[in-house]
């Protein structure tokens, strides 16, 4: 497929659903994709893209920023408490915030570094036990304690169960957002984006249908 194609599809989802194109964000989503593929979408123009690691994004992304300016970093995967102040430097933003204890470590670190990147909280919306998240009957609690904190909370974000069917679960995530008065959607990837983007979407995470497929090989 490839970036244009993308642009493409997502503005015609955006006509569809009677919203504007620069109101959705495509995330690039760049893990595991060898530095070519990386380079080649940089040259295309695009300069917001998506990692799931804090230790493979410090890897690579350093060599870019050096050849190509105004590079915008989301950290999409899960955060550990001692990868925090990296992250919280490298980043922009944050989709995973998935606790009240990494909540906090951010809000701790973000006095002492005087400044803290855009932050989703994010909602296990199918309530599987192997996925980061709050609960759905947790997310307005949890908001309210991020708020307390002072974080710039920007909004939620999830990742439906693979076999259900993802508007649902888009469509809960924006009504929880909604009712807790966050304006911010991350949600929808290279299967199902489109779906995101008629629900509300305003950051779509689009890894494989960019790129081509992953090799974890
Ligand atoms: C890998 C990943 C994506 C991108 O997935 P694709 O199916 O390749 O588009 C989006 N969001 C998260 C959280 C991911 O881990």
């Amino acid at each position: 497929m490839g970036l244009s194609e993308i642009r493409a599809r997502m503005d015609k989802a955006c006509t569809a659903a009677g919203r504007a194109p620069q109101d959705v964000e495509l995330i690039a989503v760049s893990k595991v994709q060898p530095a070519e593929r990386v380079a080649a979408v940089l040259d295309q123009g695009h300069r917001v893209f998506g990692e799931n690691r804090v230790q493979e994004a410090a890897g690579r992304w350093p060599a870019f920023q050096d050849r190509y300016t105004d590079i915008v970093l989301h950290l999409i995967g899960p955060l550990q408490s001692n990868k925090a102040r990296q992250a919280m430097e490298m980043f922009q933003a944050i989709h995973s915030v998935d606790r009240p204890k990494i909540a906090q470590g951010i809000a701790r670190l973000a006095q002492e570094m005087g400044r803290c990147p855009d932050l989703f909280l994010q909602v296990n919306t199918g309530e599987e036990p192997q996925k980061a998240g709050v609960l759905p009957q947790e997310i307005d609690g949890f908001v309210a304690e991020c708020r307390a904190l002072d974080l710039p909370v920007k909004g939620l974000m999830c990742i439906p169960p693979v076999e259900e069917e993802p508007s649902l679960h888009f469509a809960l995530l924006a009504k929880m957002a909604a009712r807790n008065g966050l304006s911010g959607l991350s949600m929808g990837m290279s299967g199902d984006f489109e779906s995101a983007i008629a629900q509300g979407a305003t950051h779509v995470r689009v890894g494989s249908a960019i790129f081509g497929e992953r090799d974890y090989g």
